[in-house]
């Protein structure tokens, strides 16, 4: 009896069953399987038997091989299952072996389905559509049905994979961007604080700084000091050499001032040629001998320029130095400390002056 329908004819070659084989090859294969055959408990040489084994040891298709394995390697030989591993591998397009294979591929597209799931978060409109495909292909008792949706699933799946991997991308990207905007921000931290031409902390760092020392001598009693410190007539300097060697002067002296005070003071520029100097925990007698140190340090800089060996001679400074008093407000401590540096002016510069009460 005919079942197939015009147009659905299957090849001889779809049945592994009725290909035809070199006969040399076939009495070999005939021999290695009835060996197998005799080898195994229950298994009679009916021609089902002899078939399995036959393509066994031919080798047509490794998936049946290692099933095969799979079953000698259970108790018993049991008729029933090979029977259907019969149907499911040589018979194709039997309503059993298509509900084995459309289980098969279920569990796999499930399981491809659950990682994309997992990749891409959940439910967006593609993850449902693929999740009403599965259930449909679930549900599909046509074969050829079957196999459009489950190429449906694929193409599905396959985009929804290329979606995920697009979002990775863009999440590296985005990853990559805050990066780079945190950088420029603390990139922009700094130079909010520090004057480019010195690298010393600015007018607006000390402003904080100073804040907070006054915090912390009003809550914890401790006293700092700050020196206010003024180039003597850096005019000149600029009107003999020009300015760029006017600036090289500042940076040189920005050293000097770093390299004698301690790490826990913050040394600053204030503006033009003036410096400031916040010493915490520092009471008046040390930070005269702090400011004393520095202006000797100056003193001795001598020196010279590189583009025609002209010495510039002594570079001298003035000081002005207030402690810090209770109850204290930034512009009182910095106004007696610049007065201070106003009389180490008046009184010939060069000097350190303290201020009084
Ligand atoms: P004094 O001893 O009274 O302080 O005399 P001075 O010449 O130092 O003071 P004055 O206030 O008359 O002049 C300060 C000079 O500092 C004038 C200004 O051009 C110069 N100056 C300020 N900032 C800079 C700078 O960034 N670079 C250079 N090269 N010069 C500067
Ligand atoms: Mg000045
Ligand atoms: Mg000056």
């Amino acid at each position: 009896m005919d079942e197939t329908q015009p147009g659905d004819e299957i090849a001889v070659t779809d049945y592994p069953f009725l290909a035809e084989e070199e006969p040399a090859k076939a009495a070999e294969h005939f021999r290695m399987a009835i060996a197998r055959l005799g080898q195994l408990d229950g298994a009679t040489p009916i021609p089902l038997n002899y078939a399995l084994f036959y393509f066994y040891v031919a080798g047509t298709n490794t998936r049946f091989n290692a099933m095969l394995d799979r079953m000698m390697g259970s108790v018993g030989w049991d008729h029933e299952t090979a029977a259907k591993l019969f149907m499911r591998f040589f018979t194709p397009c039997s309503d059993a072996s298509m509900a084995d294979l459309q289980q098969e591929l279920l569990t796999v597209l499930n399981d491809i389905v659950g990682s994309v799931i997992d990749v891409a978060g959940n439910a967006d409109q593609r993850t449902e559509r693929l999740g009403q495909k599965v259930t449909k292909l679930s549900e599909c008792k046509d074969a050829k049905q079957s196999l459009t949706i489950a190429s449906d699933i694929l193409v599905e799946a396959h985009e929804l994979v290329a979606d995920s991997k697009a979002l990775a991308t863009e999440l590296r990207h985005s990853a990559s961007e805050v990066e780079r905007l945190k950088e420029d921000l603390l990139h922009a931290r700094r130079e909010a604080y520090i004057d480019t031409l010195t690298g010393l902390t600015n007018r607006r760092a000390f402003d904080k700084d100073l804040k907070a020392l006054i915090d912390e001598a009003e809550r914890d009693g401790t006293s700092f000091c700050l020196v206010l410190a003024d180039v003597d007539h850096f005019k000149k300097i600029n009107d003999e050499h020009g300015h760029l060697i006017g600036d090289r002067v500042l940076t040189q002296l920005g050293k000097q001032l770093s390299s004698r005070t301690r790490s826990c003071d913050k040394v600053s520029r204030y503006g033009g040629e003036e410096f400031a100097i916040l010493l915490p925990n520092t009471e008046s007698g040390q930070a005269t001998q702090v400011a004393e140190h520095i202006r000797e340090g100056i003193g001795r800089l001598n020196m010279r320029r590189t583009d025609n060996n002209v010495r510039l001679g002594t570079i001298t400074a003035s000081f002005g130095v207030a402690e810090y008093q209770q109850g204290d407000t930034p512009s009182g401590i910095i106004a007696r400390a610049d007065d201070a540096l106003y009389k180490a002016k008046l009184e010939g510069r060069n000097r350190v002056c303290m201020a009084g009460g």
